[in-house]
């Protein structure tokens, strides 16, 4: 496993890193699975938003499979939204499976990127980035280089207060200021 030559990232957003832990524990005992939305920047950089939970159709503690028929509803919602895939590993590291490994080598056309959270504890670092007890990796397969691990930024929390959440104030308009 190498760094990517290219230095790419994920920067994955708070909201979205809180909605992969809440699956988790929705779900503790078989792996949870869904879709990052955001968008891939011209660098190459995966923006994740958002993360959307996806059924697990084989309710499994080592696998994962998306109902298609909800993979081809979020495609025509999100398009090009959907920026990669996440799942959980409950009984073990964030580390990708041989069955994790083949199936970013067959979808490794696709721009997606690949993120494994996991609750699991360890001695040493666990790859990625870890705070309140959840870890996250990233991964894609690349067709020259083979696996690779991606490095993960976290962004915080938006602002609670933040412009259009509350009543507008018509003298507060970000599009006019000069
Ligand atoms: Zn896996």
């Amino acid at each position: 496993m190498v760094m990517g030559e290219a230095m790419t990232k994920v920067v994955l957003s708070e909201q979205a890193r809180q909605a992969i832990r809440a699956d988790m524990l929705q779900r503790p005992h078989i792996e949870a699975c869904g879709l990052l939305l955001g968008e891939i920047t011209p660098a190459g950089d995966w923006l994740a938003e958002a993360a959307l939970p996806l059924r697990n159709i084989n309710n499994s503690a080592v696998r994962f499979e998306f109902d298609s028929l909800e993979l081809l509803e979020c495609d025509l919602t999100y398009g090009e939204r959907i920026i990669g895939v996440y799942h959980s590993h409950p009984g073990g590291p964030p580390m990708p499976s041989r069955t994790d490994t083949g199936n970013m080598e067959r979808l490794q056309d696709s721009p997606w990127v690949w993120l494994i959270a996991s609750f699991y504890r360890q001695r040493g670092a666990a790859p990625g980035v870890a705070s309140d007890g959840l870890s996250i990796a990233a991964y894609r397969h690349d067709p020259q280089s083979g696996l690779q691990i991606i490095p993960i930024f976290l962004t915080p929390a938006p602002p609670q207060d933040h412009h259009d959440a509350g009543p507008a104030s018509p003298d507060h308009d970000p599009t006019k200021d000069p």
